[in-house]
Parts: C-alpha cells; sequence; structure tokens
C-alpha cells in the first residue's frame, strides 16, 4: 500500500509502498477514505514530542471503512464493560469508522481504573506510538474507534476527530463559564466556538495583535468581543482556554480572569510560560491542561455535535501532498484543517 512515511524527524515524510497491516485480534482493518492533519503531526515532525516510534506512519483524524475485523474481539484479561465507559462499539465489515488519538489503553492502571483512561500510564496513540493514517489502510483497536454522525462526509468529520475531541474536552474543562475567553482562534477554536454559542456562554475571542481579519472572522460567528492577545477584554473571564503553543499566553489569560477562574491550556505542546506575580493567581485562579481524550468524551462529542450542527472548514490534498500540507500548516497558510483524501 501506499503511505507516507516519518522515517527521522525534522526530514520531509516519504512516499513509500509498505507492506498492507493485518488486523490482528480484537482490531479494525481499515480503508483510509481521509485523514485530516492536526497540529501534533507537525510538533512530532519537528521533533518536539518524545520518542515517536519510527519509521512512523502519522495520523489520529482518520475516517475509513472497516475491511476486516480481527478474530476474538471481546474475550481476554481485558472486558470492554470494565473501564466506566458504555460497552464498545461494534463494527461489521463495511461500516464506516473513525479512528481518534487515543489507539489504546491497559485498562488496568490507577488512570484507568478511575475513569481517566486519557491519563493511562501506558496508553497508544495512533499514528505517534502506533501507525496512523497518511496510508492507504491501517489498523487499530475496535474498542477506541467511533461510529460517527451520518450528516457529515468523510471529508466534513475528519477534524472533528481530533480538534473537535481535545477542543471538547478543553472546554468541558471550563464548566459552567458564561463568560468564556479563547486565545488563538484555529481549529478546534472555530469548533469549540459553535458549541459555547450553541450552549449561550459570552464569547471572548483573543487573535495575535492586529489580526483584524480574523476577529471579524470571531465577531460574524457571535463573539462578543474579539482583539489582540495583547489586550483585555471588556469584562473579566469566568475561563479562557488557549489554544495556542505560546506559553507568554498563560499570564495574560490568567490576568484576564475573574476569582475563581480557570485557564485551561489544550494543546500538547508549548512553549516556555514566564514567571508571573502570585497575586494574579491569588483567589482561586486555576492553571491546567487537557492531554488527549477519553472515549467518554468521543461519545459525547459525536452525539451533541450534529444537534450545533458544527460546521468544519476544510481544505483538501491528495496523500502524496502530506509534505506541501505540513510546510503550508507550519506557515499558517491554510483556510481550514488540511485533509488528506485517500482512497478514490
Ligand atoms: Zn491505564
Ligand atoms: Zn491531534
Amino acid at each position: 500500500m501506499r503511505a507516507m512515511v516519518l522515517n527521522e524527524t525534522r526530514r520531509p515524510l516519504e512516499l513509500r509502498d509498505v507492506p498492507k497491516p493485518k488486523a490482528g485480534r480484537g482490531q479494525l482493518l481499515v480503508r483510509v477514505s481521509t485523514c485530516a492533519v492536526c497540529r501534533t503531526d507537525l510538533h512530532v515532525v519537528d521533533g518536539e514530542l518524545p520518542d515517536p516510534k519510527l519509521p512512523l506512519i502519522l495520523g489520529h483524524q482518520i475516517v475509513g471503512q472497516v475491511e476486516e475485523v480481527g478474530e476474538e474481539m471481546w474475550e481476554g484479561p481485558e472486558r470492554p464493560d470494565s473501564r466506566g465507559t458504555k460497552a464498545a462499539p461494534t463494527f461489521a465489515i463495511g461500516d464506516r469508522v473513525g479512528i481518534p488519538w487515543l489507539g489504546w489503553t491497559d485498562g488496568d492502571c490507577w488512570y484507568c481504573r478511575s475513569g481517566r483512561e486519557n491519563l493511562c500510564d501506558n496508553a497508544r496513540f495512533t499514528g505517534y506510538t502506533p501507525d496512523g493514517g497518511y496510508a492507504e489502510f491501517t489498523v487499530a483497536d475496535a474498542r477506541y474507534c467511533f461510529h460517527l454522525p451520518d450528516r457529515y462526509d468523510d471529508v466534513e468529520v475528519a477534524p472533528l476527530l481530533c480538534a473537535g475531541l481535545i477542543g471538547y474536552r478543553s472546554y468541558r474543562k471550563t464548566g459552567n463559564a458564561r463568560r468564556l475567553g479563547i486565545y488563538g482562534f484555529g481549529n478546534a477554536a472555530y469548533l469549540i466556538t459553535q458549541i459555547s454559542l450553541y450552549e449561550g456562554r459570552d464569547l471572548f475571542v483573543f487573535t495575535r495583535p492586529g489580526d483584524t481579519k480574523t476577529q471579524q472572522t470571531a465577531k460574524a460567528l457571535g463573539a462578543k468581543w474579539a482583539g489582540g492577545s495583547d489586550e483585555m477584554p471588556p469584562e473579566k473571564l469566568d475561563a479562557a482556554i488557549i489554544f495556542a503553543s505560546v506559553g507568554p499566553l498563560v499570564p495574560a489569560a490568567l490576568r484576564a480572569l475573574a476569582k475563581g477562574g480557570i485557564v485551561v491550556c489544550g494543546g500538547i505542546h508549548m512553549t516556555d510560560i514566564p514567571s508571573f506575580p502570585y497575586a494574579d493567581l491569588w483567589e482561586e485562579r486555576v492553571i491546567t491542561s487537557v492531554a488527549n481524550l477519553t472515549r467518554r468524551d468521543g461519545e459525547e462529542f459525536f452525539e451533541l455535535a450534529p444537534r450545533v450542527p458544527i460546521k468544519t472548514k476544510t481544505e483538501t490534498f491528495p496523500l502524496e501532498e502530506a509534505n506541501i500540507t505540513l510546510d503550508r500548516f507550519r506557515a499558517g497558510e491554510l483556510k481550514g484543517t488540511a485533509v488528506l483524501t485517500i482512497a478514490e
């Protein structure tokens, strides 16, 4: 099969003919239709995340069709109902399937046993430790795959699998915040904006200073205020989510919070956070981060997304152009989430 392979970090991917994977026990063999490109893919290529499997097939927002179902799906020491989540979905040959970042957990560590499988000590992450979706086929553990809402086609739905899911987890961490700030108006922010407006929040969007075009886009979507990240909002915020990987935004967001407010860092990587006076954290302000996702996040999100309905903005590229896609993403030249189209 054709695959775009990362042989070493800080090098372009290589188009190669590699053996088609086989579905092991409990796994699905999936013919990949689309795979959306995530900023995490860039962090892996750029060597900003530790110890990726090499060589590696990137990609963890995969939409495809089940081609083969591995044997003995639910037998073995780990039972799908022992995780504090709903019984896992089942798949048949021909079903459409979504494969997210969380690819496997042990089901057994303290985190898994306390409903926090996103923090599992032994988790495997699609397109990072096992291979992902920049290829014609991939395999995935069926218990971590999702059925996808019918209202979306394979291109539209792909960005929901990470930007949507991790964005949703970040958003849920803000509790019932009425005045919500968002720093960094990229793919995840665009999706979460739609949910927060649907749920009646007052939205304050922060962009790069001087980026009036993005500020106008945010206002047109329904943000109450939009401005530069160097500005203070007209009201104090109950919560702020930072989607940009820019550490100095953390103390900036903290200064914009009301008492008891929370700053949620939604990315997997961020530059260093500068020091700030304790007075900015005082009065029970909180800084937290979001790591990965749980299957429950996915179930909730894919139930909610079509009701809003969340719309995605995408730009498609053929698999062979993955390097061009990553370069354009890095340079901030994309008009929507890049989606690689793979099956005819
Ligand atoms: Zn675990
Ligand atoms: Zn991602």
